[in-house]
């Protein structure tokens, strides 16, 4: 969880910036982030750094899964199975954990 918040000062530093502004992290529903430790962590981590006071913008991604059989996408719960013919399914979208955009100075 730290890790991805460094990788995006890490990133920031590549570019020669001073100063981070806003940091988007796009967090899937399946990733085992907790939003709430996040933000914690993020302010945390971020004091008296280059992103000391950044906004934290977080897009949250809806757990997803398409069915192998039909095709058919829909919302999972705790299994991946379609709610239109039974049939399992594939994951398509909420194990997401990576940095959308970083706006910097
Ligand atoms: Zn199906």
């Amino acid at each position: 969880m730290m890790s991805i918040l460094d990788l995006a000062i890490e990133e920031a530093r590549k570019h020669n910036a001073e100063k981070i502004q806003r940091i988007s992290l796009e967090v899937g529903a399946k990733s085992g982030v907790v939003i709430d430790a996040l933000e914690f962590a993020f302010e945390t981590v971020t004091r008296n750094s280059m992103a000391d006071g950044a906004q934290l913008t977080i897009h949250f991604i809806p757990y997803r899964g398409e069915c192998i059989s039909c095709g058919h996408q829909f919302d999972c719960t705790e299994f991946l199975v379609c709610d239109k013919c039974g049939n399992f399914g594939k994951i398509i979208s909420g194990q997401e954990l990576r940095i959308e955009s970083i706006e910097v100075d």
